[in-house]
This record gives structure tokens, C-alpha cells and sequence, in this order.
């Protein structure tokens, strides 16, 4: 039974749910996103300096195998992996130079090493016959690579300084909704209403500081409200 307050995300977890009425009150009271985006983003700099992509890389390679194995994991378990696993494949034919088995047992512990290994050859494949060894730079290019969606392409591009999009993770989606940026449950869609309303030199940095935000006060489970600089602008907000 869902308890007031709280609910069940799909892996069965209670998460934190204000109580509608106050919610939908709060939601009239406060000014549209459009307005408060600017303010959100000036307190959330200013809050969150560090903000920035934990997953350690070097060159446009590193970071896409990167992105590619930190699905269903941390990037502190990624990193611990990429520091031998990148001191041994430097180019995209060094992952297609040893069996499969090798490579998924060098990539083994950051879990769905099958399918993770898969991918990365797959993509390695790509970019040696179809991109002269190199990374695409447009997300419609990475999209079309094995193994590569929307997010991972995102923070690539976004990591070479070419967002062309806004990377929406569990801590994005989970804040946009609290903060009323969305309504949307489907990632693409929240990426959407997103990039309507945060300027588009945001674009790199606006995850950044939701996840950021996300780890250390707006816990899914017990978001920390009452030391919470976004407290007045935000619906959910229980301070
Ligand atoms: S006030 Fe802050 S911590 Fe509380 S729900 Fe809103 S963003 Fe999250």
C-alpha cells in the first residue's frame, strides 16, 4: 500500500513523494520554471562549485568507453576499472585485437559485462571502418554507434564541449520533477521540456548540478529540505 509521502520506484524502493494538495498549492504560489530557472541555476553554481563528471578519462575514446560502462553501476566502481583497463587498450582497434572473452574480463566488474563488452566492440568497429578511428561529434552520428543511446551520446557530446542535448539520469529526472521543470516521466520527453527552458550555454553544466544536488541534499529517499537552497522556489520542498 503506498504510504502518504512516500511511494515505490519499479526496483521496489521507497522514495519520497510530497502529498499532492500541497504540492499542486505550492505549484500555483510559486513563479513559472521559466522564472525560476535562472535562479536555480545561479544558487545550484554557487552551491555545487565542483560540479563536474566523476568518470576519470583521457581523449575522446576513453571517454565514450567510459560512459558506455557506466550503465547500472557508480563511477567510482567505472574508475577503478578504466585505470588498468586504459593503460592497456589506448585506440579503438586495441578492443577489437583481443578475443571477447578477454576484454569482458577486464571490464567484469562493473556488472552486464557480456553485453557491455559487446557494445564497446561494436562501437570500436564503427568508428575504425566508418570514422577514421575517431568519435563523432553530433549526437545523431553517436546514436547510430552499437551500444550508444541518447544519454551516453548526450554526455559525450557534452564533454567535448558540444552539448547538443541535456543528459537526464535517475538524479535529473527525479529533481526536474520535484522542482516542477517537468511533468514528463519519459526521459526523452523531460529532456525536452528541459531544453525549453534552461539556456542553451547551460546545457553542459545543468545536469552537472542537479546530480550533484541529487547526491548530496535532494536524497530520493530523504531529501534534505530544511538545508536546501532551492527550498522557496521549489513545490516539493517539506522546510
Ligand atoms: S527543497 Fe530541495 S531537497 Fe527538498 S525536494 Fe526541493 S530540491 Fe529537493
Amino acid at each position: 500500500m503506498r504510504r502518504r509521502g512516500s511511494s515505490s520506484n519499479p526496483q521496489g524502493v521507497d522514495v519520497f513523494v510530497p502529498p499532492r494538495d500541497y504540492t499542486v498549492e505550492a505549484r500555483r504560489r510559486l513563479p513559472a520554471a521559466t522564472k525560476r530557472i535562472g535562479p536555480l541555476i545561479e544558487r545550484l553554481t554557487l552551491e555545487h562549485p565542483d560540479a563536474k563528471i566523476a568518470l576519470s578519462f583521457s581523449g575522446d575514446v576513453e571517454l565514450l568507453v567510459a560512459v558506455m560502462l557506466s550503465a547500472q553501476t557508480t563511477d567510482l566502481n567505472v574508475n577503478r576499472v578504466t585505470e588498468r583497463l586504459f593503460r592497456k587498450y589506448h585506440h579503438p582497434e586495441d578492443y577489437l585485437a583481443v578475443p571477447a572473452e578477454e576484454l569482458e574480463r577486464d571490464i567484469f566488474a562493473t556488472g552486464f559485462y557480456r553485453q557491455k563488452a559487446r557494445s564497446i566492440r561494436g562501437a570500436m568497429r564503427a568508428l575504425v571502418e566508418e570514422h577514421r578511428g575517431r568519435v563523432p561529434r553530433s549526437v545523431e552520428e553517436l546514436v547510430r554507434l552499437p551500444g550508444v543511446g541518447r544519454k551516453t551520446a548526450n554526455v559525450v557530446c557534452a564533454e567535448l564541449g558540444e552539448a547538443q542535448g541535456i543528459v537526464v539520469d535517475t538524479h535529473v529526472r527525479r529533481l526536474a520533477q520535484r522542482l516542477a521543470l517537468t511533468r514528463e516521466q519519459d526521459p526523452v520527453k523531460i529532456e525536452r521540456d528541459l531544453m525549453r527552458i534552461v539556456p542553451r550555454a547551460d546545457w553542459r553544466l545543468f545536469p552537472h548540478l542537479l546530480i550533484w544536488h541529487g547526491r548530496r541534499v535532494c536524497d530520493a529517499r530523504r531529501p534534505a529540505c530544511e538545508r536546501c537552497v532551492l527550498a522557496d522556489l521549489c513545490p516539493s520542498s517539506r522546510a
